[in-house]
């Protein structure tokens, strides 16, 4: 790969691919998006993104095809599990849980099937896409299970008679029920990395790395942030500063024509509950405002 050009490797099409171009475009890196390309050139940075499928992204950290990645964490424990039992290297940096992708690896069973526990799923098989982390689990458990591998449509492997139960990936839990499964074990709870390979990057690239990640924090950190804004009686202003989230001391500007109201503004980290914006109100508080914030720098 290029030694001056970042190489970021990204899902192609998938669960995860709209929320990953979203993060590098709310941190300014453009691109032209070409939907059959596998590589695509940032327009504004020195960054290029490899379009891959998500199980391929793990594996070209670890051997420093690529200098980063972002992925799943069920994908990439497994991988890494994977290549531990093949005695490959499976070494990469972990930079940031990022929030999006949040699933769950789970066991179920068929809904009309009994469970008391971890110990009915002696001598079954169970299919699923993560063998590595079904065994693990398995092993930790203590319980002697046969895990079925198969690389998709887990969730109809019972009622084809290929397994007794499954081990897949769980959001809602929809695609369970519609199959007559019932979530009876999460066994793992996953969302998405941002990984660097391990070996560090020459000079010029860990700049723009550095930078990257300093605009990943801030889009983070404004996605879990509010703007605040109220008009307050004066008199109540120290009851009101302390019934506000967040850490952070609130601006607090006059108004015009106004002796004895004031504007009161704050970021918060914390979410802003009805409960306390009703309160604030009986406090005599007014045009009470809460605003997403689109960007932070610390
Ligand atoms: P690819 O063709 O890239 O291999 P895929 O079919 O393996 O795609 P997707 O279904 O797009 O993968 O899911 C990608 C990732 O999204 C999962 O590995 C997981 O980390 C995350 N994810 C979040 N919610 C779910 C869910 N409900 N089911 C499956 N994956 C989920
Ligand atoms: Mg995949």
């Amino acid at each position: 790969m290029s030694k001056q050009r970042l190489t970021i490797a990204v899902q192609k099409s998938g669960r995860l691919s709209k929320e990953s171009i979203k993060l590098l475009s709310a941190c300014g890196v453009k691109f032209n998006m070409h939907e059959a390309r596998l590589m695509v050139h940032s327009t504004s940075h020195p960054i290029d993104l490899l379009r891959v499928r998500d199980d391929d992204i793990p594996g070209l950290v670890m051997d420093g095809v690529v200098d980063l990645g972002l992925v799943g964490e069920n994908v990439l424990e497994e991988e890494s599990l994977e290549r531990e039992m093949k005695q490959q290297s499976n070494q990469f940096r972990s930079l940031r849980r990022l929030d999006f992708g949040h699933c769950r690896l789970s066991i179920a069973l068929p809904t009309e099937q009994n469970f008391n526990g971890i110990a009915d799923l002696e001598g079954l098989k169970i299919a699923t896409t993560y063998p590595r982390l079904l065994e693990r689990y398995l092993k930790d458990q203590g319980v002697k299970a046969k895990p079925v591998m198969l690389t998709g449509s887990v969730e109809v492997a019972p009622r084809a008679g290929l397994a007794n139960a499954v081990c897949d990936l769980v959001s809602t839990g929809a695609t369970l029920e519609a199959n007559g499964l019932r979530e009876q074990q999460v066994i793992f709870r996953s969302q998405v990395q941002l990984i660097q390979r391990a070996e560090a990057l020459d000079p010029s690239k860990q700049q723009m790395m550095d930078k990257l990640l300093a605009r990943i924090d801030g889009v983070q950190l404004a996605k879990e942030s509010k703007y605040i804004m109220l008009h307050a009686p004066k008199d109540k202003l120290q009851q009101v500063e302390d019934i506000l989230p967040g850490a952070e001391r609130p601006t607090v500007l006059p108004l015009s024509h106004s002796d004895d109201v004031v504007a009161v503004h704050v970021v918060s980290t914390e979410t802003l509950f009805w409960e306390t914006m009703e309160q604030l109100k009986t406090l005599g508080c007014s045009s009470i405002l809460v605003l997403p914030i689109e960007k932070m720098l610390g």
